[in-house]
């Protein structure tokens, strides 16, 4: 499938780095130890911008998932349908990502299934993160 490639910004590029070197990172913030993402200037809970980066293990569990049948994005088009799973990080469940979770046929993905993080190659041969059912 065509990924649609990144483009990190200032506060993105060091999440967006360690990617491209398998690993799955994610802010957390010094003042209150909370971990975010997708990556912010300041914390959501204490608005702090003492802001650090935390390795995480790259473990979540499927939240809920939909197909996505009638995508608008052209790239997507021959692919579809597809998943379209919420994952939770198991470091901190409150941390979602999306995923289409490669490996994984239409109508099989299970809601509470165990993911690892995976790292997939766009267009161009950068990575990015994905989720694959273990
Ligand atoms: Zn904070």
């Amino acid at each position: 499938m065509p990924y649609i490639v990144p483009e990190p910004d200032a506060v993105s590029k060091p999440f967006w780095d360690a990617v491209q070197e398998k690993r799955l990172i994610v802010q957390n913030c010094t003042a209150c130890n909370t971990m975010q993402y997708p990556p912010r200037p300041r914390c959501q809970e204490c608005n702090s911008e003492a802001l650090d980066w935390k390795e995480t293990s790259g473990k979540g569990h499927i939240l809920t998932f939909g197909i996505l049948e009638d995508s608008h994005l052209p790239v997507r088009a021959a692919d579809q349908p597809l998943n379209l799973a919420v994952v939770t990080l198991d470091d901190d469940p409150r941390i979602n990502f999306y995923s289409n979770l490669p490996g994984t046929p239409v109508r099989q993905a299970v809601v509470g299934g165990a993911v690892e993080v995976t790292f997939e190659e766009c267009p161009d041969g950068s990575l990015i993160h994905e989720w694959r059912m273990i």
